[in-house]
């Protein structure tokens, strides 16, 4: 049968649907990029936000209208908090919920049961079946290496949806990462909900986990995706003295003011983040560390958000997401006093931005001059030979250079940074469509 996969919401997500789509090819089915076309497809949804909870329910209605013939499982935390209700919805045939979805295949496959029209295409794989992620255009493999979290922020609904925190072995995720890179992807990225709990149930941790990826893999790239800025050891910077390990973390402070986040029941205070950031940069002068920030929290006075501006000002970061806060129901913080009006979360959110393209800016420019080994990823222009790929520092960068191909890693002079100041330029780009036209190409 064919089968296609689509996710919303945070790289976790994308991680399980690549290992859902290789488990299926394994198994003799066939991943399509094209719902259309497919005979089940797979939706993993998301519930960060009411807005990730409103386009989970839209995706899905799109879903079924183009291809009502399609059999529809959905999974994900829009699922597993409302499992009943996206029964309900008009073609929804399964629903997994978080707690069952590592055996998404297995439940996938009892439901359809000798069903004729779902029987595998080919002879299941003998040996290694071809790469999903990279049949799906995707030069990035997320390698997801835990599930839950055993923290309670306030403002969270990702616990809830997750629960309790699981780690994947240390041999299953090298496994993972050396069958990527046999099957031509060049970089991963490890993610989880609580990535710097890994291990804590299995006698292991984060920081041995990369030890032994650095010493039992070869491929030339290791991202980490979100990691919460605590529970890392003294020395957890000395690893990124390797430069197979990426020097980019994205760090979620979520608030620069302290009230703020004991209200939010964060584990962090904001000196205890500024000496993070500072034992980064140290062992690696241009570390890029990105972060999250709410706006608007609960009772977020304007002396609160003045503190918060000032610390993120001082702290400076390649790249901030802000998110106005967003009041998820079976969650404390929905039930905070002092709720603020969406004008005022607007308005800081724009503050914000503006601050955030300053810091980004002043970022980027830091490393014109110098060369960086670039992983290309998107061809963005195929007549003028326009390539989009990202430096080691995460930083997008474009290029003209037709001797490049997706996957490929070439290191480049960086010579300038884009006119809207969105990512670096290799010399030869000024390209001669606008870099907005780019900026759209990549939505
Ligand atoms: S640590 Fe992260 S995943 Fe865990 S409750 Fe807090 S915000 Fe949610």
């Amino acid at each position: 049968m064919f089968i296609n996969f689509q996710a919303l919401g945070c790289r976790l997500n994308e991680a399980e649907l690549e290992t859902w789509a290789n488990q299926f090819m394994q198994l003799g089915h066939q991943v399509t990029t094209e719902s259309e076309e497919a005979d089940v497809v797979v939706f993993n949804s998301c519930a960060v936000t009411a807005q990730a909870d409103r386009k989970s329910r839209q995706q899905i209605g799109r879903l079924q209208r183009s291809n009502p013939k399609a059999r529809l499982v959905v999974t994900g935390c829009h699922a597993s908090l409302n499992p009943d209700t996206v029964k309900e919805y008009l073609g929804v045939d399964l629903v997994v919920d978080n707690q069952r979805k590592d055996k998404l295949v297995d439940q996938t496959l009892a439901y359809l049961g000798d069903l004729a029209d779902f029987n595998p295409l080919f002879e299941p794989a003998v040996g290694e079946s071809p790469n999903a992620l990279l049949l799906r255009g995707r030069q990035r493999g997320f390698i997801k290496i835990q599930d839950g979290c055993r923290y309670r922020c306030t403002y969270c609904i990702v616990t809830i949806a997750r629960g309790a925190e699981r780690s994947r072995s240390e041999a299953e995720i090298l496994a993972e990462i050396n069958l990527l890179h046999r099957q031509g992807v060049q970089e991963v990225a490890l993610t989880g909900v609580h990535v710097g709990g890994y291990g804590g149930d299995i006698g292991s941790s984060l920081y041995r986990l990369l030890n032994e990826i650095l010493e039992h893999t070869d491929i030339p790239r290791i991202r980490l995706a979100s990691v919460e800025p605590w529970d890392l050891p003294d020395h957890f910077f000395s690893l990124f003295l390797n430069p197979r390990l990426m020097p980019h973390m994205h760090l979620p402070i979520q608030s620069g003011s302290n009230s703020v986040l004991r209200r939010m029941a964060r584990r962090c205070k904001t000196i205890e983040f500024a000496a993070l950031v500072e034992k980064a940069r140290e062992a690696i002068p241009l570390f890029n560390v990105t972060t999250d920030l709410i706006t608007g929290f609960p009772g977020e006075s304007e002396q609160e958000w003045r503190q918060t501006m000032d610390f993120v000002a001082r702290t400076g970061f390649g790249h901030i997401h802000i998110f106005p806060f967003s009041a998820r129901a079976g969650t404390k913080a929905a039930g905070l006093p002092n709720q603020i009006e969406g004008a005022v979360k607007k308005a800081r959110s724009r503050e914000l931005h503006v601050l955030a393209a300053e810091l980004k800016q002043g970022e980027l420019l830091r490393h014109v001059g110098s060369r960086a080994e670039v992983l290309w990823e998107q061809q963005i222009n195929a007549e003028l030979g326009q390539w989009i790929g990202y430096t080691p520092h995460y930083h997008k960068i474009c290029s003209t250079n037709s001797r490049i191909g997706a996957s490929s890693i070439s290191e480049v002079c960086i010579d300038s940074v884009s006119h809207d100041g969105s990512m670096l330029v290799n010399k030869g780009i000024q390209p001669q469509v606008s870099l907005t036209d780019i900026g759209q190409a990549n939505a």
